[in-house]
């Protein structure tokens, strides 16, 4: 599988390489804060297979399991693009709506549900985590 992707104003883009290792939904509260609506799709690839075009901005802060979470976004308009962090593995996941193809995935599992709002449904016919779930790599 072969993906490419960009922030909104095109000043960065990115390819993907290989195939992803999980895609997720995300309904936390950072996701909810950093994204602007109910949850976030994530596309968990491995670092090596991420080919980033032009320079993110970097946010870091703490995430609820207590490791650091780096946000890349375009400086420029804005766009989150990618998040790494302290994970098992050198992982990114990838904003699934930058991608030119968002169609291309489909989410498998719904984490930290029990942050979920009311207004945002999840699918029913995906694994449902209240919290971070089991490893998904
Ligand atoms: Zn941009
Ligand atoms: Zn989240």
């Amino acid at each position: 599988m072969s993906l490419s992707g960009s922030c909104l104003c095109g000043a960065v883009s990115y390819n993907l390489a290989g195939e992803p290792l999980f895609v997720s939904q995300c309904f936390c509260r950072d996701c909810q804060k950093a994204t602007g609506t109910g949850h976030t799709t994530i596309v968990g690839v491995e670092a090596s297979n991420l080919e980033v075009k032009g320079s993110p901005r970097v946010f870091t802060n703490t995430g609820e399991t207590g490791g650091r979470v780096h946000r890349h976004f375009c400086g420029e308009c804005g766009s989150r693009l990618f998040t790494s962090g302290d994970l098992p593995g050198d992982v990114r996941m990838v904003q699934a709506g930058t991608l030119d193809d968002p169609g291309a995935v489909s989410p498998t599992n719904a984490i930290y549900l029990k942050d979920r709002i009311h207004w945002d449904a999840v699918a029913s016919d995906i694994a449902h985590h209240d919290d971070i779930g089991p490893p998904p790599v």
